[in-house]
């Protein structure tokens, strides 16, 4: 159950810098997050994926030493020194104990179950002054990341109105043929593999580790979101073929739901709510 909250509830957000919620967390990595990460390490964000993240590139591998409760640490995590990429951390990390939501124009914050989350590894963080929501997001810097991550939620939104489109505007849907629909429901029960495997190498990476070129961190997901763009006009629109349209529609369906799950939602119920619109699944 979450607990949302107010921006001027007071609540025990000095951290401790115990390091114990660096271990065996579920950590939520959009493809920009992952590039810093991987110039922050000094590698290529190609590199940084296969190396230090789960899930196709959207998790934050937990990969280190074995530490608070013997889970194991975050593969950013040094026991002396705490966080190596402080700087480069990802929203996910600036927000705990707190998460975000965001609905339409409503941002709410929130911290999940009724205790303070801080407590299980840290109780000694009721002794640290306290701090209002308000103060304590703005000490964490969160704004360009939290557009960011807004960013990618419309991304994910076009490439799946382009699957909707390549499917209903092509005549494939009238057309008896089923291919469609057993990718599309093998993307929207499948998890990570099913996606990969539907977007195939080249759009993964376009996805995940897309050659951006250098620019600034503010014109990032913007460039990001043209390539993908660009990409889609280029490599889908001569599509003619069934079979290919039924494939391409299940890349750009698995890339919707790659980054879905990339933002930290609910990419499961969404791509169930897609198949819903689809006619596939009732109710
Ligand atoms: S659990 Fe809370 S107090 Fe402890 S290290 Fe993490 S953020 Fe800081
Ligand atoms: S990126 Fe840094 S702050 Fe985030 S879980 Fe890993 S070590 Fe902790």
């Amino acid at each position: 159950m979450r607990r949302y909250l107010a921006p001027d509830a007071v609540l025990p957000l000095t951290c401790t810098r115990s390091g114990t919620c660096c271990h065996g967390k579920d950590i939520s990595l959009t493809p920009a997050e992952l590039a810093r990460l991987a110039r922050a390490n000094g590698m290529s964000a190609s590199a940084f994926r296969a190396a230090h993240t789960s899930a196709g590139g959207t998790r934050l591998r937990m990969s280190g030493p074995p530490g608070w409760r013997g889970l194991a640490a975050c593969s950013q995590y040094d026991a002396q020194r705490g966080c190596r990429v402080h700087p480069a951390r990802p929203l996910a990390c600036r927000l705990y104990p707190l998460g975000r939501e965001r609905s339409g124009e409503r941002e709410r914050f929130f911290h999940e179950g009724e205790r303070f989350p801080c407590l299980d590894g840290c109780p000694e963080v009721t002794s640290l002054p306290r701090l209002s929501v308000a103060d304590y997001l703005r000490g964490q810097e969160i704004a360009d990341l939290c557009q960011v991550r807004d960013s990618y939620l419309e991304i994910a939104q076009d490439l799946a109105e382009g699957a909707f489109v390549l499917v209903f505007d092509s005549g494939l849907a009238e057309s008896g043929s089923g291919d469609w629909r057993q990718r599309w429901q093998a993307v929207a029960t499948g998890g990570p593999e099913a996606w990969i495997a539907a977007l195939g190498s080249e759009w993964h990476d376009l996805i995940t580790v897309p050659d951006i070129g250098s620019v600034s961190e503010d014109a990032w997901v913007p460039a990001h979101a043209r390539l993908l763009q660009s990409q889609a006009q280029e490599r889908l629109a001569s599509l003619t073929e069934q079979s290919q349209l039924a494939a391409a529609s299940a890349t750009l369906l698995a890339g919707a739901v790659l980054l879905l799950h990339g933002v930290g939602a609910d990419s499961a119920a969404v791509a169930r709510a897609w198949l819903v619109k689809a006619g596939e699944v009732r109710g």
